[in-house]
């Protein structure tokens, strides 16, 4: 009972938040920026948030993950961390020569009022970036929302730099993915690759965080969005934004910086928003959908319909990023299964919109919460009320599923006491077909667990 305390009965509370739904804003950067061929992520604040994103993010991915901090003193911390800034991008170029420093701000240097996009300035005038080289920055005080609006920022921020246009259209197409795994990046690729579309992924984190082994320590891997792939942005035909919470800020920097336009779809996960992701590329790409991703579509509508048993009225309660969890209760509609609670401390104003359009006339089956105040303490709370029969999201709910004796799916940001998920995608429909298979197996191993003895099936 690693969670004794909580309780049932709910208090109205409007200043606490009690085991939030979500991280911080800078960790979402970083990730946002090592999608990007030979680029540093550099921390303006104290070693110690620094190491913090740094260690959520290797604890994620299993992977060393390379950044910079400004490393703020108790004087910069009063006088402001310009001099930091400055002579750690003089250090950065001359010791670790990377392509691009994407800077982004903590709630530290955002509170003593330091100004990124004026000190990046000044470090071009004083000669600190070298001819060819580059350094970005967004702002990311993590009072204010989530890994996610970190990563929303940091995407935006490479975009608007780099995307260029010029007189030479491009036949290619624009993918801004949101945060997914790097497997589910390399999964993007393989379906456009099906279609035979040409595209520009960004950011893409594939062979950065998912690197296989050879021995050797590669400061910059091979994988990312490459310079001239992000100037040619400017150039192409439209943008697939997937994922507002993450993307929707650059799909709109393209669009007025370099008159693409774009569609902002959900991400593609299971059946319905998968169908939409195919038809918006289909209709970007100007190409038809090939026989081999209907065969995809078909095999895992077959599985749905194989297993619909073990899926019928199970009561599930999420928690994790608004981009995934409204195509995820979605999914688990067409299951038939009934998203009970939902909660992400990722704050937007669409949510409630999103998730009414997504439940119809079933909005009355879920308790959901969007917002600093969405916490797993509430969730618990809820789950104490009514039980429910499977929780999915990230490793924090541990605590609950272990106490209330409920499978378990991890899925999310951050999951740190598994592996997988950097390997398999849960993207398109072969990642709905993963997503059902780890439901099922839990789904199956508690009934094989807990059923009467009379009652347990050799053949399922
Ligand atoms: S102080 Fe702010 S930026 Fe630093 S680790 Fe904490 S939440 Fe993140």
């Amino acid at each position: 009972m690693l969670l004794r305390h909580t309780t049932e009965k709910e208090i109205d509370r409007k200043a606490l938040t009690v085991n939030p739904a979500k991280t911080c804003q800078p960790v979402g950067a970083m990730y946002a920026a090592l999608g990007v061929h030979g680029c540093l992520p550099h921390s303006h604040g104290s070693q110690g948030c620094c190491s913090y994103h740094r260690s959520a993010l290797t604890r994620h991915y299993k992977e060393p993950v390379m950044a910079a901090t400004s490393s703020f003193t108790e004087g910069s911390s009063v006088f402001g961390g310009q001099a930091n800034l400055l002579q750690a991008i003089g250090t950065i170029f001359s010791v670790y020569d990377p392509e691009i420093i994407a800077v982004h701000s903590t709630c530290l240097s955002e509170t003593i009022g330091d100004d990124l996009g004026q000190i990046v300035a000044k470090a071009k005038t004083d000669g600190k970036i070298p001819e060819g080289k580059h350094v970005i920055q967004a702002p990311t005080p993590s009072y204010v929302g989530s890994h996610v609006t970190g990563y929303h920022n940091m995407l935006e921020a490479i975009v608007k730099y780099f995307a260029m246009k010029t007189d030479e259209a491009k036949r290619q197409v624009n993918l801004l993915a949101g945060w997914v795994e790097p497997s589910d990046m390399r999964e993007l690729k393989r379906i456009t690759g099906m279609m035979g579309i040409k595209t520009v992924l960004v950011p893409d984190t594939s062979d950065v965080l998912d690197t296989p082994m050879t021995g050797k320590f590669e400061m910059y891997p091979k994988g990312g969005t490459t310079i001239p792939e992000l100037v040619s942005m400017g150039d192409s035909m439209k943008t697939v934004a997937l994922g507002e919470w993450g993307t929707k800020g650059a799909a709109v920097a393209l669009d007025n910086q370099c008159k693409v336009p774009f569609d902002l779809i959900d991400l593609p996960i299971g059946v319905k928003a998968t169908d939409r992701f195919i038809m918006a590329l289909s209709k970007a790409g100007a190409v038809s959908v090939p026989e081999a991703i209907n065969d995809e579509r078909g095999r895992l509508v077959d599985l749905i319909t194989d297993m619909h048993q073990y899926f019928y009225g199970k009561r599930v309660a999420l928690y994790g990023d608004p981009d995934q969890l409204i195509p995820m209760c979605e999914f688990l509609l067409d299951l038939d299964m009934i998203p009970a609670y939902v909660v992400s401390g990722t704050p937007g104003k669409s949510f409630d919109k999103k998730m009414k359009a997504v439940f119809g006339d079933k909005i009355d089956q879920v308790k959901f919460k969007n917002g600093a105040n969405a916490d797993m303490f509430q969730l618990h709370q809820w789950i104490k009320q009514e039980g429910v029969d499977l929780l999915i999201g990230n490793t924090y709910g541990k605590y609950i599923a272990r106490d209330e004796k409920i499978p378990f799916l991890r899925m999310g940001f951050p999951i740190v006491d598994r592996v997988g998920h950097s390997y398999f995608p849960t993207l398109g429909y072969m990642g709905g077909i993963r997503i059902l298979e780890k439901m099922l197996d839990l789904l199956m191993q508690h009934q094989d667990e807990t059923c009467d003895e009379e009652k347990v099936e050799l053949v399922m």
